[in-house]
């Protein structure tokens, strides 16, 4: 899967995948072909003056893209649609019957809000979106890259987004499934929403199999009622939106997993695939700990699994600092 979504992106992006090794040098060079840099000039200026990126109340931003619309509305609907459906024919007919307890019903529940609430906070958030006008220090240009669309020079690791038509720090990739970046200050979300969207569908795949083959038929259920009535083909639907998911979310779980691990992001991965063997950059081996602490915080570890604290990115390693 993973490898199938490296050569979607080749195919798909090589111009802008090139763009990563534009350096300050070849942006002096550039600039001393006015006709090119007119062009860039225009370039930049169109990308600031049609944002795609909406400001909403209280710091909430959304990014402005049709195709994320309908990826994150399928991602909604099977949310929406497990945890109504779920509960509604399974967990709360067999409670109020007595052939499970209550600690199931809640476990679902309690995934099922963590799930939302990591989504909801990756979407709405800010990734770590550069501003145009960013103005490093002297000694700043002689590491950081240029961006050529745009014109401002940022942080190693930082990456020009062609959805968010920003400059992102530390980018891992854009994800049309959450419809926004995912960068710097999201990625300890968007691995807390993969994680708990897995173990949501697999504990529904889990609990769909066991209404058709072990648990009874709901003896106290109101039988004409719509549901009720057509409770099977609500399972399978259920069945199919769970396989899906698993997939989906599995993926990703594995695939963020490693890009911590090696501390290469997606984008990275990319370009490095594409030079000789030799040319690529050496992995230089860290902690699972250490890994996943730079990127989920401080504090202890089942405190990384809470969708609702608020998370600091490292200062001394990036240039900005955000509160998400
Ligand atoms: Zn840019
Ligand atoms: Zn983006």
């Amino acid at each position: 899967m993973i490898c199938l979504i490296y050569i979607y992106v080749f195919i798909r992006c090589p111009g802008r995948l090139s763009m990563a090794n534009f350096t300050f040098q070849d942006f002096q060079r550039l600039s001393a072909d006015p006709d090119a840099y007119s062009a860039l000039r225009a370039e930049s200026k169109y990308i600031q003056s049609s944002p795609k990126i909406i400001s909403l109340p209280c710091r909430l931003q959304f990014v402005r893209n049709v195709k994320g619309y309908f990826y994150l509305g399928f991602i909604v609907f099977t949310w929406a649609y497990n945890t109504y459906i779920v509960p509604e024919i399974i967990l709360l007919p067999q409670y109020y019957e007595g052939n499970i307890g209550l600690v199931p019903v809640l476990c679902y529940y309690a995934v099922s809000l963590f799930t939302v609430v990591a989504l909801f906070r990756s979407v709405t958030c800010d990734p770590g979106r550069l501003p145009f006008d960013l103005k490093p220090t002297s000694h700043d240009q002689l590491n950081w890259t240029h961006c050529q669309r745009c014109l401002i020079q940022r942080p190693l690791k930082s990456h020009h987004c062609s959805k968010c038509q920003r400059c992102i720090r530390k980018m891992d990739h854009h994800c049309h499934w959450i419809n926004n970046c995912v960068a710097e200050d999201n990625q300890w979300l968007f691995i807390l929403l993969v994680l708990y969207a897995a173990i949501l569908s697999i504990y529904t795949l889990v609990l769909d199999t066991l209404h058709f083959y072990y648990l009874p038929a709901c003896q106290t259920c109101d039988s004409t009622s719509f549901i009720v009535k057509h409770q099977r083909y609500f399972m399978y639907v259920s069945f199919v939106l769970g396989i899906i998911l698993t997939s989906l979310a599995g993926t990703q779980v594995l695939q963020q997993t490693i890009n911590i691990i090696t501390n290469l992001s997606t984008v990275e991965s990319i370009i490095h695939a594409r030079k000789p063997i030799h040319e690529r950059p050496a992995v230089i081996p860290r902690s699972a700990y250490d890994s996943f602490r730079e990127v989920c915080g401080p504090g202890p570890i089942l405190w990384w699994f809470n969708p609702f604290r608020r998370h600091s990115a490292k200062p001394e390693i990036y240039y900005y600092q955000h509160t998400v």
